[in-house]
């Protein structure tokens, strides 16, 4: 045993340890229970939970889902893409940013990402932009926002900016904005791997009263509750329930102390770490949610992500190469699979997705993301810190 560090144990978002589950949430589903309504129509914990997500925003409207899929399924239908229509987004994102785009026959555009960050490129965006589209998807990758110029962009071509929040739960853009709050639709999720978790779970946030109308119809079948029996527009039921929402309110009370946690222990480990020739760490530390630590290693490194993120996980870091088994252009789902019986419609026959090599570089070479997680101690910042000055040592020889 050369290390003692090495035995250290890491909490993650998989066990209690590295959760903000406690006594609230055993009473909130204890409320939930004893009350005998579990259905979010005639209960009272999603609607408070929906007022409590959109004051904690400053937005007029927020609208629960039963996922984050789910919750960016409501926001891609409230667009109103025709079918065939485009909806531009980033390759680099959970599959749930670009499901709900094909269930609206609608047609996934991929733009490249700024090859640091992983964010989409402005100019990227900018030059996918055809007749066709009727949406950017902006995903705020790892917890940093995507570029605010993104808003303009969308502004400029006349279609909505929805934000992918998953992964960027009180994450902020350089002015102060709150992700969610800088496009037409915010979309959060409160899956088990996420800040904040009720199992699964969604949240839609928007300042729009009539893009607030559209995704509560979706969500509830077409069912406008307050006004009669009739189904107005063709919807599914994506509700949440009261006990995924009496969790959910629960956890969001305890969501800004999760931010200031991550923070505390990222501005430890980047002040501790200083500049490393050859890698790059996100910085803005108080605007990023942190919901990993992305590590990016120059494309010239001897050493790539796959033998850098080993290295780590063999001193017994919680490090991963890529994020991604690859770039989403390239999964088959996208590149020849049928996505209805045997039609590839809404994608062409011979549909292929664009090329972003800036986004295979990230996921084939240079990206390393370290789990993050609210419960890291100084000890645990002393041991990933030391990890990756060694690793950097041996791969630079500095
Ligand atoms: C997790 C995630 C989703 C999907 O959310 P689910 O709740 O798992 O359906 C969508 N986009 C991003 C960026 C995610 O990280």
């Amino acid at each position: 045993m050369t290390d003692a560090l090495e035995h250290l144990r890491f909490p993650s978002v998989a066990e209690a340890a590295g959760r903000t589950i406690g006594a609230e949430e055993v009473e909130a589903v204890t409320r939930v229970l004893r009350s005998g309504m579990l259905n979010s129509v005639w209960g009272t914990e999603t609607r408070a939970l929906e007022r409590e997500m959109a004051a904690l925003h400053g937005v007029g409207h927020a609208v629960a889902a039963s996922s984050g899929t789910a919750a960016i399924h409501l926001a891609v239908a409230a667009a109103g893409p025709d079918p065939g229509d485009e909806i531009i987004t980033s390759p680099i994102t959970d599959f749930g940013t670009v499901g709900p785009i094909l269930a609206q026959n609608a047609v996934p555009v991929f733009a490249d990402v700024d090859p640091v960050t992983g964010n989409l490129d402005p100019a990227a965006v900018e030059s996918a932009i055809g007749p066709r589209t009727k949406a950017i998807v902006a995903v705020h990758l790892f917890g940093a926002t995507a570029p605010a110029e993104l808003r303009q962009i969308a502004d400029r071509h006349g279609v909505p900016l929805i934000e992918d929040c998953a992964q960027a739960w009180l994450a902020r853009y350089p002015d102060g904005r709150l992700a969610g709050t800088a496009g037409a639709i915010g979309c959060f999720s409160l899956q088990q791997w996420k800040h904040i978790t009720c199992g699964d779970g969604g949240l839609t946030i928007t300042d729009d009263a009539d893009l607030a109308r559209r995704m509560r119809l979706f969500a509830d079948k077409g069912w406008p509750r307050d006004k009669g029996r009739r189904h107005q527009t063709f919807g599914l039921n994506y509700r949440m329930t009261e006990l995924q929402a009496a969790v959910a309110r629960a956890q969001l009370a305890k969501l800004p102390g999760v931010l200031a946690r991550r923070r505390a222990t990222a501005h430890r480990l980047l002040a501790e770490l200083g500049p490393l020739p050859g890698l790059h760490l996100a910085a803005d530390v108080d605007r990023h949610a942190w919901w990993l630590m992305p590590i990016v290693l120059d494309a010239g490194l001897p050493v790539g992500n796959q033998e850098f993120a080993s290295a780590l996980a063999a001193r017994g870091i919680p490090a991963r190469p890529g994020y991604l088994e690859e770039a989403l252009n390239h999964a088959p789902a996208l590149t020849g699979a049928p996505v209805y019986g045997s039609s590839r419609f809404p994608l062409d026959a011979g549909h292929a997705p664009a090329a972003c090599p800036r986004a295979d570089q990230l996921v084939g070479r240079t990206l390393v993301v370290l789990d993050w997680n609210e419960a890291y101690t100084e000890e645990h910042v002393t041991a990933v810190v030391a990890a990756i000055r060694a690793v950097h040592r041996e791969v630079t020889g500095r």
